[in-house]
């Protein structure tokens, strides 16, 4: 890997605390093999809660985006990597039946032509040669994770063509496209028994009576990335978004040893690709080394 035009991964979130929950060991595994990683966040996560109870104070929850963009910094020099916010603005997540409307202005309402310019912007700038995203129910489903997906693809299909969004950069075509696909039931199932077996109680037990099978996508991964000696790394990003995870909770309530030996990797589906890469694969730059030049 040559220093002037090294490998670029492109990390595309919803909210802050998004990229330290799903594919951050993977991050940082690449960051420590010399690739350039960047996050870039759509929105500042201003309609989020806070979620850690031992921060659950007005003074906290008045300082809320500011406080978000604090530790999102924090998390960014964890992982190593590069972060910019795309500059929407939170959508919430609504609840309710009916589900009251999403608040005027949100990411979610933008429509995705436009939702997607700044992307293409960032595309053409950061030249990746490869950008992951949510598959097209948003992983889990908030409006903007979905609407995160919508503007990845187009993104991902339009930032090359020189017909598109004119005036926003010199093409750059991204060579693949990725879906996390972390949080699958035989994960769950796996880390579940090995708590088990251990003698432990199991921390998923009313996690995996509510898992609606229907839902698990595990059958589309495609890509295996192992990361294991990563996932400290990973936790303690995650516990740099201090208002966004209870460090008590489910999270961190399976043993790291037991993850790393059980589940050691994280996991994705090949979505989009325009290089030869026959799956399964264990690499996210598969394909793409050989095309670019770099080993
Ligand atoms: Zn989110």
């Amino acid at each position: 890997m040559t220093e002037a035009d090294p490998l670029r991964l492109l990390a595309v979130h919803a909210h802050p605390d998004d990229e330290s929950s799903k594919g951050a060991a993977t991050m940082a595994k690449y960051v420590a093999e010399g690739v350039r990683v960047l996050v870039a966040t759509c929105t500042g996560g201003e309609r989020g809660s806070v979620l850690n109870p031992a921060l659950d104070r007005p003074e906290v929850w008045e300082r809320l985006p500011e406080i978000r963009r604090d530790e999102m910094a924090r998390a960014r020099e964890i992982l190593g990597v590069e972060q910019e916010f795309l500059g929407f603005v939170d959508s919430g997540l609504p609840e309710g039946d009916p589900l009251p409307p999403l608040p005027e202005g949100c990411f979610a309402l933008v429509p995705t032509e436009e939702a997607a310019a700044p992307l293409v912007e960032l595309i053409r700038r950061f030249r990746p040669h490869v950008i992951t995203t949510y598959d097209e129910r948003g992983g889990y489903p908030h409006p903007d994770h979905i609407k995160t997906h919508e503007v990845s693809v187009h993104a991902f299909d339009a930032a090359g063509d020189p017909d598109r969004y004119p005036g926003l950069g010199q093409p750059w075509q991204p060579l693949k496209l990725y879906y996390h696909m972390s949080f699958s039931l035989p994960r769950l199932q796996a880390l579940h028994g090995a708590i088990l077996a251990s003698g432990a109680e199991s921390p998923y037990t009313e996690w995996l009576e509510s898992w609606d099978p229907e839902r698990d996508m595990s059958h589309r991964v495609t890509t295996k990335v192992p990361c294991a000696e990563y996932f400290a790394v990973r936790d303690a990003a995650l516990i740099a978004h201090a208002t966004q995870i209870d460090p008590t909770g489910r999270w961190f309530a399976c043993p790291l040893e037991v993850q790393q030996r059980v589940w050691p990797t994280e996991d994705y589906e090949l979505a989009r690709s325009v290089v030869d890469s026959a799956v399964p694969e264990d690499d996210l730059f598969t394909g793409v080394r050989s095309e670019v030049g770099v080993r």
